[in-house]
């Protein structure tokens, strides 16, 4: 498995290219603004056939470079079903935008327990609502790795003050993510990757009372 990173955009958001190394299908999780150049040239380099563009959410800082690199590469866009709204009519979710951003139709949905295969990879989709109604996280059982988009960072989680913030769900979301294998690798929306044992802390998540 291939996984190459960097960050993008006023939030230092990440953008990750995940490729099976045998096939050299990929597929790109999140597109910050900036970050085409970047993918192109490693797509390139590494001879990689991008199947699809995942997001694990639809913030702004996720989707900038979204419309634009889907028409350049002509590859499908998932996102829940819950998040779209934002992938269609960005600032539609209420955050302010800070420049102008194309909508795009996606072209299907993500939802809870699906299964995407890319060449040997099996990326299970894990809804894990919270930060925003349809944010996600990318689970490689196999590969112990897991994409965590805004939903929890290394010592901390995605801001939960946001309109689209629903901090009940976070705290069960949160649970969830607890109870995957200690030794998973975490690369998470923004900042350095961690593991879920070094964040077991949100296994006692609970909500403000
Ligand atoms: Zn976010
Ligand atoms: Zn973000």
């Amino acid at each position: 498995m291939l996984i190459e990173s960097h960050s993008f955009g006023p939030a230092e958001t990440n953008t990750y290219l995940v490729a099976c190394s045998e096939t050299k299908q990929a597929v790109i999780i999140d597109a910050p603004s900036g970050s085409i150049p970047w993918l192109l040239k490693h797509i390139k380099t590494a001879s990689l056939s991008v199947q699809a563009i995942l997001l694990t959410h639809s913030h702004w800082d996720h989707v900038a470079d979204i419309a634009a690199l889907k028409t350049q590469l002509q590859v499908p866009l998932y996102v829940h079903k819950e998040d779209a709204g934002n992938v269609k009519t960005p600032g539609s979710d209420g955050l302010p935008l800070f420049f102008h951003i194309d909508g795009i139709e996606p072209d299907g949905f993500l939802e809870e327990g699906q299964q995407i295969q890319i060449g040997n990879l099996h990326i299970e989709v894990i809804h894990t609502p919270g930060h925003s109604p349809g944010s996600v996280c990318f689970y490689l059982k196999t590969q112990k790795v897991l994409f965590s988009g805004d939903t929890l960072f290394r010592g901390t989680i995605g801001s939960l003050s946001l309109p689209t913030a629903r901090p009940s769900l976070m705290c069960t979301s949160l649970r969830r993510l607890a109870e995957l294998p200690q030794d998973t690798k975490v690369y998470p929306g923004h900042g350095e990757p961690t593991t879920i044992g070094a964040e077991q802390w949100i296994a006692r998540a609970k909500p403000h009372t």
